[in-house]
């Protein structure tokens, strides 16, 4: 699975920031998911909690939240809010599109308690 993957970067990188700020608990964590990056929030959770079964941040809360992505139409350049359920042009219908934001998964806060 690709959320996987992704929470076990996630933890490593975590860590790492832990370690060089001296940091010894952590309380809640938040990402930022892109609606054109394919991860599925439910699917992150889940894997979040297996990842840290058993180290220093199990139990930590996690919280992942939804950015809005956009695309362009490569038929008639319009801009539209786009996911990866539904990837057509609102203008014209065309299929062809060009992700412009949204692709990312980014780790936006680490709350010490
Ligand atoms: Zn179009």
């Amino acid at each position: 699975m690709h959320e996987l993957g992704l929470c076990d970067a996630m933890l490593k990188m975590i860590r790492g920031i832990m370690e060089e700020e001296a940091i010894e608990e952590v309380q809640r964590i938040t990402i930022e998911v892109g609606s054109l990056s394919g991860v599925v929030p439910a699917y992150m959770e889940d894997c979040w909690e297996a990842v840290t079964d058993g180290t220093e941040l199990e139990g930590s809360e996690f919280v992942v939240e939804t950015v809005q992505g956009t695309a362009q139409c490569m038929d008639c350049d319009a801009v539209f809010p786009a996911d990866v359920d539904h990837l057509k042009c609102p203008e014209c219908g065309g299929q062809r599109l060009t992700p412009l934001s949204g692709r990312d998964l980014t780790l936006k806060e680490i709350l010490v308690s």
